[in-house]
């Protein structure tokens, strides 16, 4: 008897109920029609053809053009009790036969295979001889011959239709755009197909872009020690000596980091990306020939060291942190330098003028989105035709709403610098210019006659070339075609030359510092917590190395974070937690409960500990409101706990408090007004109308009594 849907989701993969799309998809293909889907990266788009495969009788055949993410899906499902298998290149005579073997004799629920193979007449050949219970053709943007990853073999699969027309098919991707979803359609004559369409928002992911002050490199360490200490991360860099000169740094700096480029042998390749898999906390730096075909739903950063050259190269590749739906950061740097070099690639490029065109106006939108004011998301999403009516709230100009300058009168004197001296000079010659600079090059040109002389000492160096990095970046200047870096004026500049249009910018230089606080922190779980934690992932790790497996193959992190929230004590128990199925209940249940009874009851916090747990989220960056969220605790008991770190020395006062120093100092004399020992607070409260609230004035006090 055929199980239902919501059964096989409970029992073989252990979750409770059916995400976006995927109860309707299900059931359109378990009734035998096509389907289209369209859904992000990490949006359950396996369940959506493994679940009928079990629901119908016959095997399941998927079309996967990567080696890596087929091998990673069968592993998968064997822990789950599914029986399937691969066949690709990586299987020698002897195991194929094998398989075509279980095949023949229907001892398969899903079978993947490569395009290749699927299409020989031999393996057809093969299928005609099995029951089919479905076709399921993943990544199937890849027979859009206008994408990056487009495979000729794709384009041949319209062949399953016409020889098995009464199989049911799934064309699933992440690739939003509506041509490519118009062409799959077509050339895999899927026109009777019921499309869905998921929203492509990824709200776990919090998308952050920092202006390059001048060391990138020490920018992102800081990133990563202050936010992502110990988790797995991938960075992206455009050249392989860069990747090489970040990963000896991160080494260096006591992390563990592994190159991967293409200029690596192949087995280093292979060996540092299964470390990636395989061990808890890699950061892998690489060229953007990293990540295809790369499952890890636990990456937990994604950073990007340059500009990627396009908003869909951009959401592609800082969509594989976070797939398993806990809290991911995409954090870039950029600065003046990637806009420049990435102009004039694209000038220099060899693809035609309409094709120049397009790759133009998509560096132009990329290029706007680093520098806007509004949510980042809202813009993304938008950029894809998905508005969002709020702003999101999880992006670094919602976290921290960014200020702008009326920046038309400086922009005025740059673009009259570059005209005045001839179109001719880049960045820094302008600068030098603009400052009024004493040399002996700018003598030389006669160029300290010109009007445009020194009249620029209102900004320092770096602002202004801020100042300029966001003129290119808005098209108002254009980078040369010959490569030497000097700047024109292009028509969109006029407007603002005329003083027809004001120029507000962002103020990113001029306030630099503020940044370090209201990070959302690393862990996962309250502190109280970490040693059960600690234990239920060294308890993985153990299991996984008996299994030769990667730890999220036992099981998620969302699943280990969920045993500490319930502590389950029974089979029962442990079989209700998110992710644990009938199959690795028997496989893995005992080995956790073990870990969860020897840990229960030892733990009780006191008051100290609550405290110093305070501190501690603090201390990782966490903001105020964001503690007393996790810790279901009210903003003026936090304040209450930081204030005891600021007398212990433990804190400052000026990382607590926001206010500005003279008020401080108005309050602290308001307090020792009243003599030596300063306790009332009532006073000073009523005083300042109520305005500063008590937890605040706690920890103002605090500093005076460390002082
Ligand atoms: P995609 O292929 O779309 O990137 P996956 O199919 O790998 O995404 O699913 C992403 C993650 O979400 C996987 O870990 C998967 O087990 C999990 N998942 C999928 N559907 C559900 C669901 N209904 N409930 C809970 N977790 C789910
Ligand atoms: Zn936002």
């Amino acid at each position: 008897m055929p199980q239902s849907a919501v059964n096989i989701l409970r029992h073989v993969f252990g979750y409770e109920d059916f995400r976006f799309h995927q109860a309707d998809i299900i059931d359109q293909l378990a009734q035998g029609r096509d389907v289209v889907a369209l859904m992000p990266t990490g949006g359950g788009k396996s369940l959506c053809y493994q679940i009928p495969a079990l629901m119908r009788p016959g095997v399941a055949i998927i079309v996967s053009p990567l080696i890596a993410l087929m091998q990673d899906q069968v592993s998968a499902l064997l822990q789950n009790g599914v029986k399937a298998a691969y066949l690709n290149s990586s299987l020698d005579g002897e195991q194929a036969a094998q398989v075509e073997q279980q095949l023949l004799s229907a001892e398969l629920d899903l079978l993947y295979v490569a395009p290749e193979r699927l299409l020989t007449e031999r393996f057809l050949d093969l299928l005609s001889r099995s029951q089919l219970a479905l076709f399921a053709i993943d990544e199937a943007h890849c027979v859009s011959q206008w994408g990056h990853d487009f495979r000729p073999e794709y384009i041949q699969l319209s062949i399953l239709h016409e020889r098995f027309p009464d199989i049911p098919r799934i064309a699933l991707t992440a690739t939003a755009d509506a041509t490519t979803q118009k062409e799959i359609i077509q050339r895999l004559g899927l026109q009777q197909a019921k499309v869905f369409i998921s929203s492509f928002d990824r709200p776990n992911i919090c998308y952050r872009i920092t202006q390059n002050s001048g060391n990138a490199r020490d920018e992102l360490l800081r990133f990563i020690r202050n936010e992502h200490q110990g988790d797995a991360g991938i960075v992206y860099c455009l050249s392989r000596k860069r990747v090489e000169q970040i990963a000896e740094y991160l080494s260096s700096k006591g992390m563990q980091a592994l190159p991967y480029h293409a200029g690596l042998s192949a087995s280093v390749r292979q060996q540092n990306q299964q470390r990636f898999i395989n061990e808890d906390g890699i950061i892998m730096v690489a060229t953007i020939a990293f990540g295809m075909g790369i499952d890890k739903p636990d990456v937990r950063f994604v950073a990007h060291l340059n500009l990627p050259k396009s908003l869909e190269a951009y959401y592609q590749e800082t969509g594989r942190a976070g797939r398993d739906g806990l809290p991911a950061t995409a954090w870039m740097n950029y600065g003046l330098q990637d806009v420049i070099m990435l102009q004039q690639m694209m000038q220099n490029s060899e693809s035609d003028e309409q094709h120049k065109r397009v790759e133009r106006s998509k560096l132009d939108a990329m290029l706007g989105f680093c520098e806007i004011t509004d949510c980042r998301r809202q813009a993304l999403l938008e950029y894809f035709g998905e508005p969002l009516p709020q702003p999101c709230g999880n992006c670094d100009t919602c976290m921290e709403p960014v200020e702008t300058w009326d920046a038309t009168r400086a922009a005025q004197k740059a673009l009259s610098c570059v005209h005045r001296t001839g179109q001719r000079f880049g960045v820094n010659y302008l600068i030098d210019v603009l400052t009024g600079k004493d040399m002996d090059r700018i003598r030389q040109f006669g160029h300290d006659k010109l009007s445009v002389f020194g009249i620029g000492d209102e900004l320092n160096n770096k602002q202004w070339r801020t100042l300029f990095r966001q003129l290119i970046a808005r098209n108002l200047l254009s980078v040369d075609v010959e490569g030497h870096g000097s700047l024109r004026l292009s028509e969109a500049c006029r407007p603002v030359l005329r003083g027809e249009q004001t120029l507000m910018l962002r103020k990113d230089i001029l306030k630099q510092k503020t940044t370090a606080k209201q990070r959302k922190s690393k862990t996962f779980v309250s502190d109280n917590d970490v040693p059960l934690w600690e234990a239920l992932r060294e308890c993985r790790m153990r299991l996984a190395k008996e299994n030769q497996l990667p730890p999220y193959q036992i099981f998620h992190d969302a699943t280990l974070m969920a045993m500490v929230e319930n502590q389950p004590q029974t089979h029962e128990q442990m079989r209700r937690i998110s992710g644990v199925g009938d199959h690795k209940l028997e496989l893995y249940g005992d080995d956790f409960l073990s870990v969860i009874q020897e840990y229960a009851g030892q733990h009780k916090p006191s008051a100290t500990e609550t405290v110093a747990e305070t501190i501690q989220l603090f201390k990782v960056g966490m903001s105020v409101e964001a503690i007393a969220a996790q810790r279901n605790l009210t903003a003026t008991t936090i304040y209450g706990h930081l204030s005891k770190g600021i007398e212990t020395d433990e804190l400052e006062l000026a990382d607590v408090v926001a206010l500005e120093p003279e008020k401080i100092n108005r309050i602290q004399d308001m307090l020792l007004e009243q003599g030596e020992d300063a306790v009332k607070l009532k006073p000073v409260f009523d005083a300042l109308d109520k305005e500063v609230e008590y937890g605040v004035l706690r920890c103002i006090r605090a500093a005076l009594i460390r002082a």
